[in-house]
């Protein structure tokens, strides 16, 4: 598309008055996530294939092994699950968190990994799978979708899935910004 001068000005309004809905959003923060950054997830060795036991357990690595003040660990008893299956929807995760309304901690979360979308998708399937669920994560410990950042980051949609796996620098940063 050729923007002329006169193109060129409407934007610039438009976007001084706000009245186009960029794709782009600017939180980097939801509004709730855990309280300490200390989490646990059901067992899911029994649940799963080796091969999605696997993507769970990098990714759940993918974090504790990074820089950022957090801790993911597998119990019997946790209240928080982890799914992996078909679901006819157009993501490829999706978390949903019972929280606090005051305060915004989250009591209790469910994840959800599409493999119905990721398999359509990806083109290194062990990778992709990681790369969402490392991102879902995220947003257990207050990581927004698509944080409006020139920074690599593992909560954007546009990141390659079928490489990035780990939270990046900017993720962690963040994070540590919530769990000092
Ligand atoms: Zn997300």
């Amino acid at each position: 598309m050729k923007i002329n001068k006169k193109m060129a000005v409407f934007l610039c309004m438009a976007l001084i008055c706000g009245f186009l809905v960029l794709p782009v959003q600017a939180a980097t923060f939801m509004n709730c996530g855990d309280a300490d950054g200390k989490i646990t997830v059901q067992s899911y060795k029994d649940k799963y294939s080796a091969k999605w036991t696997k993507i769970i357990d990098k990714s759940i690595a993918a974090w504790n092994d990074s820089s950022a003040n957090v801790n993911i660990s597998v119990s019997a008893q946790s209240k928080n699950v982890i799914k992996a299956k078909r679901y006819n929807d157009t993501w490829y995760g999706l978390t949903t968190q019972t929280h606090n309304k005051t305060s915004g901690y989250t009591s209790k979360f469910i994840i959800k990994v599409n493999t119905k979308t990721i398999k359509a998708k990806a083109t290194n399937y062990s990778k992709f799978a990681r790369s969402t669920v490392t991102h879902e994560f995220g947003h257990v410990f207050w990581l927004a979708d698509n944080p409006n950042t020139k920074k690599s980051s593992i909560m954007k949609y546009d990141r390659d899935r079928n490489t990035m796996v780990k939270p990046q620098q900017f993720d962690i940063d963040n994070v540590n910004k919530k769990y000092k």
